[in-house]
């Protein structure tokens, strides 16, 4: 194992080292023996040597190196939890933080909760002064600010997978980096699967400013280390289609089967993009292994997103018996969150599920969009971890080295930066276009979100928090429309119904979906349907499920998906528990669906569209920036087309689709939001 000190990167040192691949670590050996066996564990000691004398540490290596479930317990043999600090983990996925956390609670020997726990938004599994390890979401950590502005209880933070530059990722570095100047005893690792670790360091190196010696006297250096730990899998044969595909769910289905055909065993791992497309491929395989017995037997079918219950989630982890083959149907959140072992081949759909926003037409959905170049790399990579592997790219060659982008954009370059604005904000921090950004976002960006948190009436003349409304909505760990649209519902006597609403637009999908389903699934949602849109038939939906008593039947004979209604009711309880504490009136307004609309108004007005008086199609403008959007099939108002609906997100494949959507009587708009709306003219709302 080398050390070298690279002059030419300025001093910084880079520790490197051979690593021999580790052996297929399947089989029996001890959790001891694999632990070491992972080639993050060379560094063991160069990593804790780091820790102690810089204040950034930075870390590059592979996925399955050991960074994530590995540093976090080094830390903790070294005395880093020592005197009730804590040593913090973040994660940009949910579904990360929970199979990480329970994976170090195992290696530990210890129950997930007590040492090792976890903190997602909406369920936290740690015990104060018990755990010392806690993983969580950035999210979270950034919203612990509030409370805790310099984070004093911890030790250590590591943010993991800062290549993915998540938008709570940047943020969260940006304030880190701030604390760094207040608690120079505060150590930050950053790891990172991919080597982006130059502009890391740039953005980590601390100024020596003359008026700011604390550093030199904590004896750190202020230079960040760099640390790459070298554990490169084994080869992965890359193989492209011959032509584009026209519809890569089914490409990814054919070219698994012809895998399990032709190829010997090992797992294949798929990525698709969330959980339509996933559940369909699911749905196509299982149909294939059923109906094509011979040559499909032998195949164990997973899906693998954030939806799924732990038990499902839990059953990707599980070694594949003899003679078997697993195919993991994964999202984006394989590529480098999550290792999978016993992977040698990888079909690469070339897509992921990516959130895109415009600030001149103020209009943000999630799309399925094509993939870097490097998430291809990475994905690829995922087939070599026990032995040389192969990788399907469901697209050309050609594709691949013309069109593919070099690197991914940064989240916070393409969101809405409405949340984000808020949460600085309710840090004190005002002056959010000079906020030092790993990546600044765009000011055309910050300005609608300023706009927009005005005429929620969250911010002030003075772009300043108002008082209550401003605070409280910083309170509620949600989107600031859901937020205010919860405040609101305490004045209108609706609170209980909006909360339920709240909590559902918070779970992914309450319904069971998949390709040849539709039908009857279609049916049951017609028994629940309200004419004045899905967010009624929410609470129908809900009311149904309390009436059977929560029975997991009943959601099975309606097509509900059980577990998401679980979900429904934890986040119900801590949204409950939230609107209490920051004083609001629990009330219902049994049946009053008016101030249900209202409330719904109140916090999403800048989603307010019209019927196109002419449109035979179901075409609608919104009202502000007049795009062209359509009601989601899976609305309850797909084909009733309301002449004013109101959305709650927007998804695009071919058109702009509206999910989620409810009726509203325009003239509310003029009361919710004068100023959003000044320029329209009260005659043009008929
Ligand atoms: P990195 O963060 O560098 O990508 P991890 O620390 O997540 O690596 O994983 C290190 C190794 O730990 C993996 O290669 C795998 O062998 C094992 N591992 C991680 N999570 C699990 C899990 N949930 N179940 C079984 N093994 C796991
Ligand atoms: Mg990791």
């Amino acid at each position: 194992q080398g050390r070298v000190v690279d002059d030419e990167e300025g001093g910084v040192l880079f520790l490197s080292g051979s690593h021999s691949s580790s052996s297929s670590s399947y089989g029996y050996a001890s959790i001891e023996k694999q632990r070491q066996r992972l080639p993050v564990y060379k560094y063991r000691t160069a990593i804790l040597y780091l820790v102690e004398t810089h204040a950034t540490t930075i870390v590059v290596g592979e996925t399955g190196s050991g960074k994530t479930t590995q540093i976090p317990q080094y830390l903790k043999e070294a005395g880093w939890a020592a005197g009730g600090r804590l040593i913090a983990c973040t994660q940009p996925r949910r579904l990360a933080v929970q199979t990480v956390a329970s994976r170090v609670a195992e290696e530990m020997g210890v129950k997930l909760g007590d040492e090792v726990g976890y903190t997602i938004r909406f369920e936290d599994v740690t015990k104060p002064d018990v755990t010392v390890l806690k993983f969580l979401t950035d999210g979270v950590l950034l919203r612990e600010m509030m409370d805790d502005p310099l984070l004093t209880k911890y030790s250590v933070i590591m943010v993991d997978e800062a290549h993915e530059r998540s938008i709570s990722t940047d943020i969260l570095l940006g304030l880190l980096k701030k604390i760094q100047r207040r608690r120079p005893e505060l150590r930050l690792i950053i790891s990172s699967a991919t080597i982006e670790a130059k502009s890391m360091s740039d953005f980590f190196r601390m100024r020596k400013k003359r008026r700011e010696p604390e550093n030199e006297e904590h004896g750190l250096e202020v230079e960040p280390a760099i640390l790459s730990v070298e554990g490169r899998g084994f080869n992965v044969q890359i193989n492209y289609a011959e032509e584009p595909v026209p519809d890569y769910v089914q490409a990814a289905v054919s070219t698994v089967l012809l895998i399990h055909e032709r190829e010997p065993t090992g797992d294949v791992l798929l990525f698709l993009t969330g959980q339509d497309d996933i559940d369909a491929a699911v749905q196509l395989l299982s149909d294939e292994v059923q109906t094509n017995g011979k040559q499909s037997s032998g195949l164990i079918v997973l899906p693998l997103y954030s939806g799924l219950s732990r038990a499902e989630q839990e059953l990707v982890f599980s070694p594949t018996p003899r003679g078997k083959r697993k195919v993991v149907i994964s999202t984006n959140i394989a590529e480098t969150s999550l290792t999978l072992e016993g992977v040698v081949y990888v079909v690469d759909s070339g897509f992921s599920k990516q959130r895109f926003y415009n600030p001149i037409s103020d209009i943000e959905n999630l799309v399925v969009a094509p993939i870097s170049k490097a998430s291809a790399r990475q994905r690829a990579g995922r087939a070599g971890r026990v032995r040389p592997g192969k990788c399907y790219r469901l697209y050309t060659e050609e594709y691949f080295l013309k069109h593919m982008s070099n690197e991914g954009i940064p989240e916070i370059q393409r969101s809405n930066m409405v949340s984000c604005v808020i949460q600085l904000k309710a840090l004190g921090i005002d002056n959010i276009l000079g906020f030092d950004w790993p990546a600044s976002p765009s000011p055309e960006a910050m300005i609608r979100a300023l706009e927009i948190l005005y005429s929620l009436g969250v911010l002030d003349d003075d772009a300043k928090l108002t008082s209550p409304t401003g605070f409280q909505v910083a309170e509620i760990p949600l989107d600031p429309m859901v937020s205010k649209m919860i405040i609101a519902s305490s004045e209108l006597g609706c609170s209980q119904e909006i909360i339920t609403i709240a909590a559902v637009l918070s779970v992914q999908s309450i319904w069971i979906s998949g390709r040849g389903m539709q039908k009857e699934s279609d049916e049951a949602k017609l028994r629940f349907a309200a004419a004045e849109g899905d967010h009624v038939t929410f609470l129908n939906i809900y009311k149904g499920f309390h009436q059977s008593g929560k029975s997991s039947q009943w959601c099975h004979k309606n097509y509900i998906n059980y577990h998401a209604m679980r979900k429904v009711l934890e986040v119900r309880d801590q949204l409950k528990r939230i609107a209490q504490r920051i004083g609001l009136v629990l009330k219902s307004c049994d049946g009053d669906m008016q101030a249900v609309r209202k409330a719904v108004c109140a916090g999403f007005f800048a989603n307010a569209c019209h019927l196109e008086a002419y449109s035979h199609n179901g075409m609608y403008k919104t009202l502000r920036g007049s795009q062209e959007v359509y009601i989601h099939p899976s609305s309850v108002l797909f084909r009733v087309n309301p002449k004013w609906v109101i959305y709650n997100s927007l998804v695009s494949t071919d058109r702009q689709y509206m999910r989620n959507v409810i009726t509203i009587d325009p003239s509310w708009l003029l009361e919710a939001a004068p100023h959003f709306y000044q320029l329209l003219k009260p005659d043009s709302l008929h």
